[in-house]
């Protein structure tokens, strides 16, 4: 076996006994690696920029699931809403009603999930509680009819302080259950939770996470993105 089987194998049995799924991010690595990866098994892929991922998508198996994990501008929705599986980082309402009309276009309802901001970094993107609690209520949402919000996702503070980032975990969760019990529309349902990446998955893990976002523990270091 190769490296990267090995380390998807490795963090797959981390999994098991979780209800985590794992997302593989190989944004900027190349075709042959996302092969190698597809070849052990693993079909749900994580990518951050629209021509990247529509180039893999275009020459890579059609069974793979392919995740826009990254700041997605609204200009780009038009090249992954044919085929994308699940976007990760949705963070306005102007976004969300862009990719509701892609969807629209293409006879498909895409899933998303709503970026929360929980990290430190005032430069993270994502919505704060009192932001989605005024959407949610504000009945925008109903007239959506080629969207279905199916989570949250969110990104910790870059740090070593790992009573912070567990906190920080901690607090998407209990935001999770919260909305989650309080809040049921046709195109709106949370069961997943996608928070945790190579640094700081175990963390996640402990509070919930149902997809982890990993990508350097299994392609190794990035030089760029
Ligand atoms: C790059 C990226 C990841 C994966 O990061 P690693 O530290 O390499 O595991 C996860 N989530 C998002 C949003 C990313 O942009």
């Amino acid at each position: 076996m190769g490296d990267i089987a090995v380390n998807i194998n490795k963090i797959k049995t981390e999994l098991a006994g979780t209800s985590a799924r794992l997302i593989a991010v190989s944004k900027t690595k190349p075709m042959s690696a996302v092969q190698e990866a597809y070849d052990s098994g693993q079909r749900d892929f994580g990518e951050n920029k629209v021509q990247e991922m529509t180039e893999k998508y275009e020459a890579l198996p059609k069974d793979i699931r392919w995740h826009m994990i990254g700041h997605l501008q609204r200009n780009k929705v038009k090249y992954i809403a044919p085929y994308v599986h699940l976007i990760h980082a949705v963070d306005s309402v102007r976004l969300l009603r862009e990719i509701d009309k892609e969807g629209a276009k293409n006879n498909r309802i895409i899933s998303c999930l709503l970026q929360i901001h929980i990290a430190e970094e005032t430069t993270k993107f994502g919505f704060d509680k009192n932001d989605l609690q005024y959407f949610l209520e504000n009945g925008e949402l109903e007239a959506l009819t080629h969207i279905k919000v199916c989570g949250l996702m969110g990104m910790a503070t870059l740090t070593q302080d790992t009573a912070q980032i567990s906190k920080e975990f901690e607090g998407l969760k209990v935001l999770f259950d919260e909305f989650s019990s309080k809040f049921h529309f046709r195109n709106f349902e949370l069961t997943e939770l996608s928070m945790g990446m190579s640094g700081d998955y175990q963390y996640a893990l402990g509070h919930g996470s149902t997809m982890i976002r990993v990508g350097s523990s299994i392609f190794g270091e990035r030089n760029y993105g």
